[in-house]
């Protein structure tokens, strides 16, 4: 029997995961896409934590901005991502850990 997760429960773990992203492996990263896939849910901003090539987590990536660009270099692939800079780009190094209840 395949136990089946609410988009709710998943949306859940996605969000657990990229809260500690920079702990992850690519290994983790492949499978929260798939979770986050099959549920529809989007991942927006948060893509850019990690590197869309080799899937790592970026963790000191080499950070240009350039006019509106901002480009991020992968230290593990040297792949090279670039998107429109704006500052809602929260990039969540400083492991936020929110408390509730
Ligand atoms: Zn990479």
């Amino acid at each position: 029997m395949k136990k089946k997760m609410s988009k709710a429960e998943a949306k859940m773990e996605v969000d657990e995961f990229l809260r500690h992203i920079k702990f992850r492996d690519p290994e983790g990263v492949k499978k929260i896409l798939r979770l986050a896939n099959s549920h529809n849910i989007k991942l927006g901003d948060d893509r850019k934590l990690f590197c869309k090539k080799c899937l790592s987590p970026y963790k000191h990536p080499k950070i240009v901005i350039k006019n509106e660009f901002i480009r991020m270099t992968c230290e593990k692939c040297g792949h090279e991502s670039r998107w429109r800079f704006k500052w809602s780009i929260k990039i969540k190094s400083h492991s936020e850990v929110e408390e509730c209840c």
